[in-house]
């Protein structure tokens, strides 16, 4: 574990103590535990600090058990392969944007595709598609979807030879120790008119967060960073981007259904009013968010009043 003395969203601070836990699972193994959360004081996003480096990232991310059947936040044992599937009806509202969206020429990147389903449904585009992915497995399918492969991890990655049309993150930016370099090499990467696509960053100011404080379902070691919608803007808008798009993922995820809804409200008023156990949050539209940012076109002339008289 280490830790960063400033804000690993904004790079400012000063950061706050909020909630500590003591971590399960692999994160235990690997050491990640008690995990504290902080929440900065400039820009308003709650980051895990100390947190896990790259080392325990990368061994977190490449474990043979991530790649199996394994239980969801519903306690419901899904594959990997299902896991994708089930999101495809949320990816493909993605995938509709960015193709009304996309600038005229480019490549798209998604890193961290996975199985490579976003880029897969964004179709016959016109360009050249690139899954960027560690795991051998996903790749494997992401190549099987005809798409591009690079075998890597996000912070190993080289920039584009040229600007990119898109630059997918879909709940990868959030795992990545230290976001703020990412994005600050990444926004270069990114042609004028270039989209970045910041898919299920969860949200610390959402309801469920606020009510259920420590028993909010999606606090873990290795959801290292939580950008609240302004942290968000406050960020990227310097950049140079601007948002095009949002999304609060629910009812087109595995996790929402109007039962499902209803079930969570019920839960949230028994814990308002000190009758339910302690037990972790539900699903709740808003807990996590999609973002679509795209990167300006700047048309500015800068108009030079001319002296008077030359001094020359
Ligand atoms: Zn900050």
């Amino acid at each position: 574990m280490r830790l960063t003395p400033i804000c690993r969203w904004c790079g400012q601070g000063p950061l706050r103590p909020r909630y500590s836990f003591a971590a399960s699972g692999l994160a235990a193994e690997l050491g990640c535990g008690p995990f504290h959360l902080h929440a900065c004081q400039a820009c308003g996003a709650w980051q895990v600090n100390p947190h896990p480096g790259p080392e325990a990232a990368k061994k977190f991310f490449a474990s043979p058990e991530r790649w199996q059947t394994s239980l969801d936040p519903d306690n419901r044992p899904v594959s990997p392969l299902e896991r994708a599937e089930s999101r495809r009806q949320e990816y493909w509202q993605y995938a509709k944007a960015l193709q009304k969206w996309l600038p005229e020429s480019g490549a798209v990147m998604d890193v961290g595709a996975g199985v490579g389903l976003l880029l897969s449904l964004l179709g016959d585009c016109g360009r050249t598609k690139v899954a960027v992915e560690p795991n051998g497995f996903a790749a494997d399918k992401a190549a099987d979807r005809g798409l591009v492969v690079l075998r890597s991890w996000a912070e190993d990655l080289a920039a584009p030879k040229s600007p990119l049309a898109a630059l997918i993150m879909n709940q990868t930016l959030d795992h990545l120790p230290r976001p703020d370099i990412f994005l600050t090499q990444a926004r270069n990467w990114l042609a004028p008119g270039g989209l970045l696509l910041l898919g299920g960053l969860i949200n610390p100011s959402c309801l469920m967060a606020r009510i259920h404080g420590p028993s909010f379902r999606l606090f873990h070691p290795f959801h290292q960073v939580y950008p609240t919608p302004k942290a968000v803007d406050k960020v990227l808008a310097p950049y140079g981007f601007e948002l095009v798009a949002l999304w609060r993922p629910y009812f087109r995820t595995p996790y929402g259904s109007a039962s499902k809804f209803a079930e969570a409200l019920g839960q949230t008023f028994l814990k308002l009013v000190h009758l339910a156990p302690d037990q972790p949050s539900r699903a709740f539209p808003g807990n996590t968010v999609t973002y679509l940012y795209r990167k300006k076109i700047l048309y500015r002339t800068i108009k030079v009043k001319e002296p008077a008289h030359s001094s020359i």
